[in-house]
């Protein structure tokens, strides 16, 4: 038997379908999995005729596999992974690569890096996203770590990756844990997207009264336009046509709001924090899933603490409709700009050298925010990679310019309402924040500098000057 080119360790859903993409284009596999059941059963059903040979060890698995192995790795992230590279690691020789495709924390990734390097061997921690669809048809890889590794990697993985105008969605990120880094900020920037259409949706079903037939006409029609073309709003056009077989109505209905999450929004948030880079609208959102997930309280809440009675006129129908439309792509951009300023702040504390264009670039097609607005974001990168935010770039600058208005009026609406809308305020907020030349924390500063000697500098002299106060005048 001729060996095997590629091999993946890792099963489950996301496992099996990046080992089926890879076999279909052209590459001899070998897989594994700890569960031998679980092997048999792929065996017997989907890898049925397919140029692929199952290993029922691990032995066995890297004896199948040419020099040097590239070994995918498609387990849960965190403690199964180091036990994976750990059984791993006295059966490779130097050369052979382990990938990590999970959603691992970066720092995981930065410190596996530097052990399997250190022994000769390479490390890729690569994001992958595009869910069970996209790693059969075609994801956005986000591949880190050792550069010889990923350019060993690279034929492989430019043809498994899905292919947009400007060519396949992988790119080599950078060294260490970028490539998780900045999988995990594409996360962050999902669940920024996800909570503003979530508002968006709140906002016409409870202030403009559509119902779900209008709501998928809505986001059908948004879905032709080149600001809000992405798949998340095509998804969200399909829920809301989508009729539950049980009860022949609409199954958004019945789903409960209470919101899960995994993890990569929270770490985005740290990572934020920790770097001093704020990023509102995405902590707003990883906010409105704790929220949801009070459903309890929140029932309990809404019998005794009533809103506004208000009404609110919203007009012409259609119009308001715009404004919703106008509202949620002013937002986005702005999620966007905290994103890609994060992204920008870790290149720096990391040396991860990132190109920001060409991570907006590989976003473009099979991940989930893939979306027709990324290429102006890849354009905006290109023509100034130093751009200190996206906002600055004259595209966006203008059409928020243009926007802000209706915006506005929007956030007026859902407050008059009593209708959270935390996502789409914070992002308003992050824009006023950013373009105000003087903000109140000289206050912050006085109370500061008052009950802490913390000191302050003075407007009317040099920055890096520091004053110090005695606030309590005998
Ligand atoms: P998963 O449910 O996260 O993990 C299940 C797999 O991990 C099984 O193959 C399981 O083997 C293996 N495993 C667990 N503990 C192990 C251990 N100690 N040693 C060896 N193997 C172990 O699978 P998934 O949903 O396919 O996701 C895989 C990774 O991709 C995760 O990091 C996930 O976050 C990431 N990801 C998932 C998606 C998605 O849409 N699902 C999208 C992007 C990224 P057994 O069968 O033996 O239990």
């Amino acid at each position: 038997m001729t060996k095997r080119t590629f091999g993946v360790i890792g099963l489950a859903v996301m496992g099996e379908n990046l080992a089926l993409n890879v076999e279909s284009r052209g590459f001899p596999i070998a897989v594994y999995n700890r569960t031998s059941a679980k092997t048999e059963e792929f065996m017997a059903t989907r890898a049925q005729g397919k140029d692929i040979k199952a290993a029922y060890s691990l032995e066995e698995f890297v004896q199948v596999l040419e020099r040097p192995r590239k070994i995918l790795v498609m387990v849960k992230a965190g403690k199964p992974v180091d036990a994976v590279i750990g059984q791993l690691k006295p059966l490779l020789e130097a050369g052979d690569t382990i990938i990590d495709g999970g959603n691992s924390l970066y720092e995981d990734t930065e410190r596996r890096t530097k052990d399997l390097e250190a022994t000769g061997l390479g490390f890729v921690g690569m994001g992958v996203s595009g869910g069970e669809e996209g790693a059969l048809n075609g994801p956005s890889l986000m591949p880190g770590g050792t550069k010889a590794a990923y350019d060993d990697l690279a034929p492989i993985l430019v043809k498994i990756a899905a292919q947009v105008d400007d060519g396949p969605c992988v790119t080599y990120i950078g060294p260490g844990g970028a490539g998780h880094y900045v999988k995990m900020v594409h996360n962050g920037i999902e669940y920024g997207d996800m909570q503003l259409i979530a508002e968006a949706y709140d906002i016409l079903k409870n202030i403009a009264g559509l119902d779900n037939s209008q709501l998928h006409e809505v986001f059908a029609q948004w879905n032709t336009t080149d600001e809000l073309n992405s798949f998340l709003i095509e998804i969200t056009a399909d829920i809301f046509k989508y009729i539950d077989k049980e009860t022949d109505r609409h199954l958004i209905d019945f789903i409960l709001d209470a919101a899960g999450q995994k993890g990569t929004g929270r770490w985005t948030v740290q990572s934020a924090l920790e770097l001093g880079v704020a990023i509102p609208t995405i902590y707003a959102a990883v906010n409105a899933r704790i929220m949801s997930s009070y459903k309890e309280q929140r029932v309990e809440a809404a019998k005794v603490l009533k809103g506004p009675s208000a009404s609110f006129d919203v007009g012409d129908t259609q119009t308001f409709i715009d404004k919703v439309r106008d509202a949620l792509y002013c937002s986005k951009i702005c999620s966007y700009a905290q994103g890609m300023a994060l992204l920008s702040k870790a290149s720096e504390a990391y040396n991860y050298n990132l190109d920001l264009a060409e991570d907006a670039r590989i976003w473009k097609g099979g991940c989930i925010i893939r979306a027709r607005f990324l290429d102006k974001i890849k354009a905006a990168f290109n023509e100034s990679p130093k751009l200190p935010n996206l906002l600055l770039a004259p595209e966006f600058k203008q059409k928020i310019l243009d926007r802000q208005k209706a915006w506005r009026e929007v956030l007026v609406a859902a407050n008059s309402m009593g209708i959270a809308i935390p996502a789409f305020s914070s992002s308003l907020d992050y824009f006023d924040s950013y373009r105000r030349e003087v903000l109140p924390q000289n206050l912050t500063q006085a109370q500061r500098d008052y009950f802490g000697a913390h000191t302050y500098e003075r407007t009317d002299r040099a920055r890096g000057e520091f004053f110090h106060t005695e606030w309590m005048e005998p």
